[in-house]
Formats: C-alpha cells, sequence, structure tokens
C-alpha cells in the first residue's frame, strides 16, 4: 500500500494548481458572491482540458482516471472555490452519464458543446413529493409517434436557470423498474419563480409541460435506474470533493491567521483551546482525504463502488462542514465577513449534506451494506 499520489498524478495537480494560481485566484471572491455561472471559467478550462478529464478520447475527453478529475477539484478549489463547480458540472455531473450511457448521436449532438465549456447540463431528479425518496417519481414519459410525451416537475435543478439541457429523470412505467432518463433542451422547458439557495445559487422549480422528446433522446429506457444512480456515484464523489476541498480552504484560511492574528498580546495560535480546534480539523480532513481517495481510485471504469461512496461521502460532507465552520470561529468577525471566503465555504458545504443523496441516506445506504441486506424505509401499511 502507498499513500502517495503517482509521479504522474502529482505533475497533473501541480499543472492544475500552477494555471488556478495564475488565472482563477484573482477573481475567487467576486465568483463566490454570484449566482451566475462563471463561464469565462469554464471556456478556461476547457481549453487546458480540465472538462472531460474521465471522458474517453474518442468522445472528444481526456481519457483520464476518477482519481484524475479528483486531483483537479482539489488544486483548482485550493484558489477559487466557485471554480471547483466547473470541474464538477464538466466532470461528475450528468455529462459522466451522457458519456457512459448515450448514444454515438447524443454524443455527437450534445457531448462536443458541453466539453468546449460553452453548456452545461443538469440532472433533473427531484420533485416536489420524490426527495430523499427519488423512486416515488411522478414524471411520465408516454409513448408519443416518433419518442415520448414528458409530463412532470422537477425542484432544485442545479444549473437549471442557464443549462442547455436537463438529463431527466422520467417515468416510462410503473415501480422502480419503470424508470429511465431522456434529454430535454433548454428551449422546452417552463420554468417556475427563482428561488435561491444558502450558497447563493439560484433554482426554480421546472416544468415539462406535456414536451415532445423523440426516441432518440432517451437516455436509459424503463430497467435504466441502476445503471443511472452507478452514474450517479461520479457525482457524488465530485461533492465528496468538493466538500473536503472547501473545509480545506477555510482551515488553510484559518491557520494563516492563527499565526499573524495578536489578542492578549500573544499570537492566535498559541491558544492551547484553538490548537485544539485546529488538531480536530486536520484530523477530520486527512480521514476525509483517506476515504475519498479510496472510492476514487477504486472505481471500477470510472465507476465508483457505491459502499465506499457513500462513507466517503457521508464523512467528508460532514467533516468539510464542521472544518469550515470551526474556521470561521477562529478567525472571529473576520471569517463570519465576506471579506473571505470562509463563510462561503461553510454556506457552500452545507448544502452538500443534503444534495445529492443527504447524510442520513447515504447512512441508510451504509448500513444495508454492514448487515448484507435491505431495509426498506417505505410505510408498510401503505405499500
Ligand atoms: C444545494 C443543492 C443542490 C441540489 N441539486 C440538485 C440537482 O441538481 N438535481 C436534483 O435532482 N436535485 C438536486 N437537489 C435536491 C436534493 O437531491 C434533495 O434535496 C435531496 O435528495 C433531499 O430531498 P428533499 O430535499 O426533498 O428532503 P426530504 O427527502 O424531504 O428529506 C428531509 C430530511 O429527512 C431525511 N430523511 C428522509 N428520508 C429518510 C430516511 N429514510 N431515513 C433517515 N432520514 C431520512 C433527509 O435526510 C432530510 O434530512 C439539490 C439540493 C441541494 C440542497
Amino acid at each position: 500500500m502507498n499513500f502517495q499520489l503517482t509521479p504522474e498524478q502529482e505533475q497533473f495537480r501541480q499543472s492544475v494548481r500552477r494555471f488556478a494560481e495564475k488565472s482563477l485566484a484573482a477573481g475567487a471572491r467576486a465568483r463566490a458572491h454570484s449566482a451566475e455561472y462563471p463561464w469565462d471559467v469554464s471556456k478556461l478550462m476547457a481549453k487546458q482540458g480540465l472538462l472531460g478529464i474521465t471522458v474517453a478520447e474518442a468522445d472528444g475527453g481526456q481519457g483520464g482516471t476518477l482519481m484524475d478529475a479528483v486531483i483537479a477539484i482539489e488544486a483548482v478549489a485550493e484558489f477559487c472555490p466557485r471554480s471547483a463547480d466547473v470541474v464538477q458540472a464538466g466532470n461528475f455531473g450528468a455529462i459522466r452519464v451522457l458519456a457512459e450511457y448515450g448514444s454515438a448521436s447524443q454524443k455527437k449532438k450534445y457531448l462536443s458543446r458541453l466539453l468546449s465549456g460553452e453548456g452545461v447540463i443538469s440532472v433533473g431528479m427531484t420533485e416536489p413529493d420524490a426527495g430523499s425518496a427519488v423512486t416515488d417519481l411522478k414524471t411520465t414519459a408516454t409513448a408519443a409517434e416518433g419518442g415520448y410525451r414528458v409530463q412532470g416537475s422537477k425542484v432544485f435543478t442545479t444549473h437549471s436557470a442557464y443549462a442547455d439541457l436537463i438529463l431527466a429523470y422520467v417515468r416510462f412505467g410503473p415501480g422502480v423498474g419503470g424508470i429511465g432518463s431522456v434529454l430535454v433542451e433548454k428551449k422546452d422547458v417552463k420554468r417556475g419563480k427563482a428561488s435561491t439557495f444558502m450558497s447563493g445559487e439560484e433554482w426554480a422549480e421546472i416544468h415539462f409541460d406535456n414536451v415532445f422528446v423523440p426516441e432518440d433522446r432517451v437516455v436509459l429506457k424503463e430497467g435504466g435506474f441502476k445503471k443511472q444512480m452507478a452514474g450517479f456515484n461520479v457525482e457524488r464523489i465530485g461533492n465528496t470533493a468538493r466538500s473536503l476541498a472547501l473545509g480545506r480552504y477555510a482551515y488553510e484560511k484559518a491557520r494563516q491567521w492563527a499565526m499573524q492574528r495578536r489578542q492578549f498580546g500573544r499570537l492566535l495560535c498559541e491558544f492551547q483551546g484553538l490548537q485544539w480546534k485546529f488538531a480536530e480539523m486536520k484530523m477530520k480532513l486527512d480521514a476525509g482525504q483517506l476515504l475519498l481517495y479510496r472510492a476514487a481510485a477504486n472505481a471500477d471504469r470510472g465507476l465508483p463502488s457505491p459502499e465506499e461512496t457513500a462513507i466517503a461521502k457521508a464523512f467528508c460532507n460532514q467533516a468539510g462542514f464542521d472544518v469550515a465552520s470551526e474556521a470561521l470561529q477562529v478567525m472571529g468577525g473576520m471569517g463570519y465577513s465576506q471579506e473571505e471566503l470562509v463563510e462561503y465555504c461553510m454556506r457552500r458545504c452545507r448544502g452538500w449534506m443534503i444534495a445529492g443523496g443527504s447524510i442520513e441516506i447515504l447512512k441508510n445506504r451504509i448500513a444495508e451494506a454492514i448487515f448484507e441486506r435491505s431495509f426498506s424505509q417505505r410505510d408498510r401499511a401503505s405499500s
């Protein structure tokens, strides 16, 4: 066993760090406080080869590994936390499902624009009555001549304000086996009233009002739910990596602060009460790092195991938030102020404890692995 990155991975990390320091660091604060998608960053990243890292070269990607994509998130977030979302969108999200399961014609039509950094794709799973219980989704795809009519609504969809395309989870028939997914273009989507998450990101309820989706925009037909979740575990690794990376960003700011800020005539780092906070933060970051790297490095053909992903995500979501919150505390009023990005990191990390499989739902998944059986969460009386 070796806990070091390979020389190639280390070289890649250094090259992404140099890029991020030179091109992203200066605008980090403005980006974090803007609800806009950072298109400038996404185009720069496309040129730099940071979109489609794990997508096959034949499909226009870089043919790299999930570990490479994780390294890219970490190196970017070190200088610009908000830009790590662009690495996520271009590598870990619905784009990965499209690259894995999409047809040749779907990839030809949509993937090149996404990889150029000029477009982004959202995943629409969650509905008003289907959150954690995602298999309760009600959006239907009903057969029509040449394709399907899609009817339903999605909530909390990241990037939905500007996404070109939505990978919508739909129901072709009853039960889990009836779930699949289709690509819905922006022009076919109606948006409800815009709202804002605590992180500053915008979301709006989106409606598919009897939208016609031609047959060639079906990504996974009925029976595709398991594959979709396999692809979604990659998204979870991206959320895991960002949680930890933003926790680390906040920790590093607080560490620097504690080495120069004086109170009672002493540096903050000389107070044992604060040293112990730093020791706790460091232990959480290091433990999370090992769990994240285990899940990413063991990923078979780029698709990580559900159990290792659940353990890494649940731990790192909590660790990232706890560390960012403690870092804020150590920095006092300055930590709480928007002068620094520590409060942003804390707000952003909070969301990942809910998004992409909440910590509680992940713990349910871990329990199933522990006891080697499934536990239905459903009310027996009504099921
Ligand atoms: C920042 C952010 C971004 C998001 N982006 C997207 C996106 O791009 N696409 C998309 O489709 N969705 C997205 N979501 C939605 C997200 O997937 C859901 O919010 C999440 O699945 C939880 O669903 P819910 O909000 O309806 O909460 P509920 O399912 O109502 O759960 C409420 C609480 O109860 C807990 N709970 C529920 N069931 C159980 C159980 N069986 N055991 C123990 N605890 C339980 C949950 O963990 C949670 O704490 C996003 C959410 C956030 C916050």
